[in-house]
This record gives structure tokens, C-alpha cells and sequence, in this order.
């Protein structure tokens, strides 16, 4: 019993993602002084590179931490004391980023929303257009809520902003879509993006970024909130290397060639794979629950399907926790869990990052198969589904 299961381990959290064995073998090699010719060369394509799947002109700071720091950085720079936001509520990241600007010393307003609808624009306007005073700051949205498999139109935010003439400062979390869906900084008016890398850009856990526009940037002048390692005016100063400590260097030796891997492929055909690869999961989870009594799309708004991640409703009275340890002690099938008020309510399957049809349709399969183990109720003909929906 409790034998080690054999093979590869099918990875399939929306987060860490699985690593390609070409970044893995480009983070293999000697360490590099941080300050030389050939590291800054590095370095510099990096900071070219992430501007480019931003699509931004603007400013960007890298920082080693994980996307709680690129969080924490878009707080320090941005904001003083007593100062008030408003955030868009998607799910348990929202959440979690509202407890940071909280315990920061800033006066969080949410926008509530169903977590399975998503928010409603029209709400977000009317809210805008109350604030006469421009009371709040900024804006804060969690581009792809993780938690939920929910996108929030980024677009629609921008022009809710616009409308009221509001002048509030638009944040993003873009940790979970930034190189598996389409995101512009600059077109959609962002000023602050928030990104993290190790989910669509395939590295592990340890660097984080953020993009700033130069509103943003003129802002972080004046702004109180105590700050040092975060600090991009400390860090611009601090030029050519733009990095506060000793930088990284394995972790951007592997941004390098992550950036060469989505540019080999095309970002677009990168967005187009991850659309390909969500719709047949939810084709999947569709037909598991065709009959009324089995597992859930979590999303109930077509408009707001990720393509990153889908969130899967257990059946009423049935827990993901006995499916989870199935999946992964006896299959190798390593699952997302349910976040928050989610957890044992909801799985996650994550569809991001270094993936194709065999890996996700091997995924889906291995699920149909730890719900029988688990004996978790399900309509049958989930991968046929997902099948026909990959063979068009
Ligand atoms: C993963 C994630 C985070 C947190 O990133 P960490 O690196 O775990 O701190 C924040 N927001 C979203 C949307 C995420 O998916």
C-alpha cells in the first residue's frame, strides 16, 4: 500500500505551473555576477520582453517575491495613510488583497459581486459616479480571479472610469492571465499591473513585477505609506540595474527563454491555445453534469469564462477534498483546491502555461476517473466532450 505513484506527475494547479524542460535547462548554469556586462544584457531583454506581453511603453520594476510583494509594491508606491479605494470583488484573491490594503492603513471600499455571476458593471458606474468628491484613489481589480475561473472586462472598467470622469488610478492583477489571455496595459488605461511569475510565465515561484504608467509613476512622488525595497523612484535611481538587493539572476536566466518560448509561438496563438484548452475543460465539466446531479461549472457567466483556470462545483452534500487526495495519491494527478469559503466546496483545474490536448485531455480523464474511486456522482461522456470540442 502507499506505494509512490510511478510516471510523471500530472500537474494541473492554476498556479504554480508546470516549468518546460528548455527554462528548467536554461536556469541550469553558473551563477553570473549580477552587475556584469553579460547579466545586464540578460536583464535588459527581460524588462523588454514582460513590456512587450503587457503591452506597455510605461515603466516596470521587478522585485524577488512572490505576487503578494508585486501587490504589497503597488500599495507602498501608490498610496498615504487613511487613503480610501475601491475594490472590484471577484473572489478569495480580491479578498485577499483587500485584508494587504487594509492592514496597510487604507480604507477599502468593495464593489460586492456574486462569486459566480462576477461583477456588475452598471453597479461599478453608478458607485463611480456617486463619488463626486473622487474620494477614492484608485480602483482595484483582479483581472483573472483565480479562485473562481471568473475574467473581469478590463475594458468595461476603464470605461466606467471614463464615463463618470473619474480620475482614480486603475490597478490590475494580471498574476493569472499575463500570457495565457489578452491583456494591454496601455490600451486599457491600466496604471498599475500586477504580475507574478509563476503561472503563464512557466517559471517557478520568486519574482514578481509590476507595470506603472507615468500618471502612476507621478503619484508614487508624493505618496506616504513607509516603503524602501518596493521604492521605484529608489530603484530607477538605481540605474543600470533597476533591482534593489542582489538580483535574481537564475530566476531571469529562465524569464529569458519563457519570453522565447511564448515569442516562438506567437502570443496570439499562446491566447488561442489557452482558449482551445479552456473551452474543451468546460465542455468536460458540462457533460459531467449533464444530468443534473453531478459536478458544476462554478462560472454561471459565459461572458466571464477564464481561459487560464475553470472552478468545478462538487455535487450538493460531496466534499473535493476525498477527490483531490485520490487524484493525487493514487493517480499522480495534482488538482486545485476550492479557496476560502470555496475550499471542500469546488476544485480548480488549471489550463495555463506549458500545456497541450494530450496533457489536459490525460487530465481530464484521470479526473473522471478519481471521481469514480472517490465515488462522486457524474454523468458520463466528459473527455468524448472535451475530444469534440478540440477535434473542430
Ligand atoms: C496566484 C495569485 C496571486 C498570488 O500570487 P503569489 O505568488 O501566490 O503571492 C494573486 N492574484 C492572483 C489572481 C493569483 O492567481
Amino acid at each position: 500500500m502507499n506505494a509512490k505513484p510511478r510516471g510523471r506527475q500530472f500537474f494541473m494547479n492554476p498556479g504554480p505551473t508546470n516549468i518546460p524542460d528548455r527554462v528548467l535547462r536554461a536556469m541550469d548554469r553558473p551563477v553570473l555576477d549580477f552587475m556584469s556586462e553579460e547579466f545586464l544584457a540578460i536583464q535588459h531583454a527581460c524588462h523588454a520582453g514582460v513590456k512587450r506581453l503587457l503591452k506597455t511603453d510605461a515603466h516596470l520594476f521587478f522585485y524577488s517575491s512572490t505576487g503578494h510583494g508585486s501587490w504589497e509594491a503597488s500599495l507602498a508606491n501608490l498610496f498615504s495613510p487613511g487613503d480610501k479605494v475601491l475594490i472590484v470583488e471577484s473572489g478569495y484573491f480580491s479578498v485577499s488583497w483587500t485584508e494587504m490594503a487594509q492592514h496597510m492603513g487604507l480604507v477599502v471600499e468593495t464593489l460586492p459581486a456574486d462569486w459566480r455571476q462576477g461583477a456588475d458593471m452598471a453597479r461599478l458606474r453608478e458607485r463611480l459616479a456617486a463619488d463626486k468628491a473622487h474620494e477614492f484613489k484608485a480602483v482595484l481589480t483582479v483581472h483573472n480571479e483565480t479562485a473562481t475561473g471568473m475574467v473581469l472586462p478590463l475594458t468595461e472598467v476603464r470605461r466606467a472610469l471614463d464615463e463618470t470622469r473619474h480620475p482614480a488610478l486603475l490597478l490590475a492583477d494580471t498574476i493569472s492571465s499575463l500570457g495565457s489571455m489578452d491583456f494591454r496595459m496601455d490600451a486599457w488605461g491600466v496604471d498599475v499591473a500586477v504580475g507574478g511569475s509563476q503561472k503563464g510565465l512557466m517559471l517557478p515561484t520568486g519574482v514578481g513585477f509590476t507595470g506603472v504608467s507615468d500618471k502612476a509613476m507621478e503619484i508614487a512622488r508624493t505618496a506616504k505609506l513607509p516603503k524602501h525595497y518596493w521604492n521605484w523612484h529608489l530603484m530607477t535611481a538605481r540605474k543600470p540595474q533597476r533591482f534593489i538587493g542582489t538580483a535574481p539572476v537564475h530566476m531571469f536566466f529562465g524569464l529569458q527563454e519563457s519570453l522565447r518560448l511564448i515569442e516562438e509561438e506567437g502570443l496570439d496563438a499562446v491566447f488561442a491555445r489557452h482558449a482551445r484548452l479552456g473551452e474543451a475543460t468546460r465542455a468536460a465539466v458540462r457533460a459531467w453534469g449533464a444530468d443534473g446531479t453531478g459536478p458544476q461549472l462554478l462560472c454561471l457567466n459565459a461572458d466571464r469564462y477564464s481561459n487560464s483556470v475553470t472552478a468545478i462545483q462538487m455535487p450538493a452534500g460531496q466534499s473535493s477534498d476525498p477527490l483531490r487526495k485520490v487524484a493525487i495519491d493514487r493517480y499522480n494527478l495534482s488538482l486545485g483546491g476550492g479557496l476560502g469559503p470555496l475550499m471542500g466546496k469546488a476544485f480548480r483545474i488549471g489550463h495555463l502555461g506549458d500545456l497541450n490536448e494530450p496533457m489536459l485531455l490525460g487530465a481530464l480523464a484521470t479526473v473522471e476517473l478519481a471521481m469514480k474511486t472517490a465515488s462522486v456522482p457524474f454523468a458520463p461522456g466528459g473527455v468524448d466532450a472535451a475530444i469534440a470540442s478540440l477535434a473542430v
